[in-house]
């Protein structure tokens, strides 16, 4: 394998590009080339991201201020789900917070206290600090924090265009990854199924080892020319459209730290705010809605829409592909599969699947068969617990306003896994070895947050006065550390504007 080519330069493919471009930056026998079209411009959507990115971004020898000057980058603490609960019951405007800082972090479990005291309380004000920071639209470090560290855990919302700008230009300066301009026009295939060449519109034909499609929705060369079957999972996640909307605004609006999720009658909305705009996006399942119904909630929403801003209408494919490693052929990014965009899964599993791929690359043929079945195994895995957790959002909530809302609790549309998982956590609740596997990808930290967060109904356990006793020192402790937390932190708008003007700063 001397020749990689990365087909597409989405977030996907410059990922992609920069992962292999660190491995192989030592080894002159391999090069790493990535081919995008002049004319096709990349989906320019995918604005919110998980803490993970810290890590790749950190590793890929970016700094944290270049990236957050040059795209737009506000930090993100949570997702805020407003609405996502029966307001007959709950109030107009209820909520919850997905916190990216585990529950407790700072000690004992506070999941049984809370389930037998604490109901009138939020779940994850009683567990964390962080709840109550984002409430007061706090930043999760200061200007002295060391890059990519933070007080609080945090990841960031961004510009999409302006990212996949800056991860291409350290994939060629800093990785010596070369990048080509052009069409694919057709692929060719080997006589044994493998890919064996590209053509071209501008450069002819075009010969590889290995091949990553990172073509979008498209999936020009698994889905066209491979032919590899895509695994529908509309019969279990119901959205499947989206209207999309850039709001701009001003140098002194507030931002919050977080990404708020209101749902609606037949989904629900993003509201990501960046340095100068919002990102906004209307979710729908458009058997439940039409397309003219949609447009006018958005108006709603963005209160009457009085600039006139108009909407991109973004069809979703919910699913993924069935193989996503097929001989010569790695799929990643939209060409894989996309599900939707809750909870932000589509750069978390590019990543994951760029950083897996390139950590075990086979150097020759004979590798490639057992490492193919390895990572569509693990990927397979991870595919399947991200549409649990997606449902798990809309198969537990008490709203039941619409045929939506009643559709997503009918048994047949809940994978049997989250079944077998809400059944056992009616009698119990979760407990870390619920989650076995290292692929799991959301675990035990962010089904807590969901179930306690939508009052998904435990059965209590008997457990001791003391453990009573502690866990309420422990809570006390919580808001204490909140308070001072509340102090210390500056605002998020603040920090940001602080380092676009001076960077982050080392002490
Ligand atoms: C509505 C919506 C909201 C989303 N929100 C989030 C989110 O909040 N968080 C998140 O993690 N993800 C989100 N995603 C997913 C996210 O947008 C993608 O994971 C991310 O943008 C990567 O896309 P990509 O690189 O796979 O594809 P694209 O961005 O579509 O890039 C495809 C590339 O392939 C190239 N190409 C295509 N055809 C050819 C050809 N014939 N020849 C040469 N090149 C070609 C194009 O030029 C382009 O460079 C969202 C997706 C949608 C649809």
């Amino acid at each position: 394998m001397k020749k990689i080519v990365v087909v597409g330069g989405g977030t996907a493919g410059w990922l992609a590009a920069n992962h292999l471009g660190k491995k192989f930056k030592h080894n002159d026998a391999i090069t790493v080339t990535l081919i995008e079209s002049p004319d096709i411009a990349p989906i320019g959507v995918g604005e919110g991201t998980v803490p993970n990115i810290r890590k790749t971004l950190s590793s890929f020898g970016i700094s944290e201020t270049e990236f957050i000057r040059e795209c737009d980058v506000t930090f993100k603490q949570s997702i805020k789900f407003v609405n996502w609960m029966d307001k007959k019951k709950h109030g107009s405007d209820n909520f919850f917070h997905h916190l990216f800082d585990a529950p407790s972090k700072f000690g004992e479990d506070l999941t049984a206290h809370w389930l037998k005291f604490g109901q009138d309380k939020i779940y994850a004000d009683m567990v964390s600090p962080q709840h109550s920071a984002c409430e007061h639209k706090k930043a999760p470090k200061s200007i002295t924090t060391p890059e990519y560290e933070g007080t609080l855990g945090y990841a960031y919302h961004l510009n999409a265009a302006k990212f996949a700008h800056l991860l291409s230009k350290n994939a060629v300066a800093r990785f010596g990854v070369c990048h080509i301009k052009a069409n694919v026009i057709n692929v060719e295939l080997s006589d044994s199924g493998a890919i064996a060449a590209l053509n071209t519109k501008e450069l002819g034909k075009l010969e590889y080892d290995f091949y990553l499609d990172c073509t979008g929705f498209e999936s020009l060369l698994s889905g066209q020319a491979l032919n590899i079957p895509f695994v529908d999972k509309s019969k279990e996640l119901l959205v499947n459209s989206a209207l999309v909307v850039q709001v701009p605004t001003k140098e002194s609006d507030e931002i919050p730290p977080y990404t708020v999720a209101t749902a609606h009658q037949a989904g629900w909305i993003w509201d990501i705010a960046l340095t100068n705009r919002r990102g906004v996006g209307f979710v729908y399942s458009n058997n439940h809605m039409s397309d003219e119904e949609a447009s006018r909630k958005l108006d709603y929403y963005l209160k009457g829409n009085p600039t006139g801003l108009s909407y991109r209408k973004l069809p979703m494919k919910v699913g993924h592909r069935e193989k996503f490693w097929h001989k010569n052929c790695v799929s990643l990014g939209l060409a894989q599969g996309f599900l939707e965009p809750l909870e932000a899964t589509s750069i978390l599993l590019t990543d994951f699947a760029a950083s897996f791929l390139v950590d075990r690359f086979p150097e020759s043929e004979e590798k490639m068969a057992v490492l193919e079945q390895r990572f569509n195994h693990v990927m397979g895995y991870a595919w399947n617990r991200v549409v649990d957790f997606i449902k798990l959002h809309y198969c537990i909530s008490d709203r039941e306003d619409s045929q939506f809302w009643l559709d997503n609790k009918k048994a047949d549309t809940i994978p049997d896994t989250l079944k077998a998982r809400l059944d056992l956590w009616q009698q119990f609740s979760p407990q870390k070895e619920d989650f076995f596997s290292k692929f799991e990808v959301f675990d035990y930290d962010n089904y807590l947050y969901l179930l306690y967060g939508m009052n998904y109904k435990t059965k209590l356990s008997p457990l001791s006065t003391q453990y009573h006793d502690k866990a309420k020192a422990h809570a006390e402790g919580i808001k204490a550390i909140s308070a001072k937390l509340n102090q210390q932190l500056p605002n998020h708008r603040e920090l940001i504007n602080k380092i676009k003007r001076y960077g982050l700063q080392a002490v």
